[in-house]
């Protein structure tokens, strides 16, 4: 058990290590080319970057998910090259409604493609919806990647009329005749009891599917039958 715990203490600690070198990455590019740049794979630049690291708080890049309460690595708004947010409205917290959506559209399972999606939603909610921000709270992946979207502490655009009092949390891909994979649905499962943890969902939430609160098939009938059986679950 002192050897899991040991383990588990080194892999955050190795993650928290990489989530800094990719922030002070970004901060590195945004200086060197004046904006934020979407390839910054460049070995060059990672090394480039480590000669910043007393440059920052510790405190500043410690992303919400690393301060405990069992929560799933989430990938922040920087680090998936999320346009800035143009919304200003803050959620009341803690929510009583946690909605699942399906994205309607391709699926992924890899984080360099699940990212391509993410990003191509927030374009399509911002520049054709008109929207302030990518609509959803939280976005998933097939592979278990968990996208920060508007977060915890900011109303999402996802379930009229449930937007204020709810988190929504959406898994790319269309699951209208499958499931989506067991890694997408733990870390559904996982956000929501991240969510519990921090006060930011009641304990007591209700758990809907979108098609439960507007005129929608979403989140497909194959993941909706799921969801049914989750725990909270409210038709
Ligand atoms: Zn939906």
């Amino acid at each position: 058990m002192a050897m899991k715990g040991l383990a588990k203490r080194t892999e955050r600690k190795e993650d928290l290590r990489r989530d800094i070198d990719t922030l002070k990455l970004h901060s590195l590019i945004g200086i060197l080319a004046g904006t934020c740049s979407d390839n910054i794979e460049a070995a060059k630049f990672r090394v480039a970057s480590l000669a910043f690291v007393g440059a920052f708080k510790v405190s500043e890049l410690v992303p919400d998910n690393k301060e405990g309460g069992g929560c799933p690595k989430i990938i922040s708004r920087s680090a998936w090259g999320a346009h800035a947010t143009k919304c200003s409205t803050p959620l009341a917290t803690p929510v009583a409604n946690v909605i699942i959506h399906h994205s309607a559209g391709p699926a992924c399972n890899n984080r360099v493609k699940c990212t391509t999606i993410v990003k191509g939603i927030q374009r399509y909610h911002m520049d054709t919806n008109k929207w302030c921000d990518i609509g959803y709270s939280f976005v998933v992946g097939e592979d278990g990647s968990v996208f920060e979207g508007r977060g915890w502490k900011k109303i999402g655009t996802h379930a009229p009329p449930f937007n204020s009092k709810s988190i929504g949390i959406c898994v790319l891909g269309t699951f209208t005749s499958r499931a989506p994979s067991a890694a997408a649905q733990n870390a559904v499962k996982s956000l929501i009891k991240c969510g519990i943890s921090k006060g930011f969902i009641r304990h007591n939430y209700d758990l809907r599917g979108h098609r439960n609160v507007g005129q929608t098939s979403c989140p497909g009938n194959s993941f909706y039958k799921i969801i049914t059986k989750w725990a909270h679950f409210k038709p």
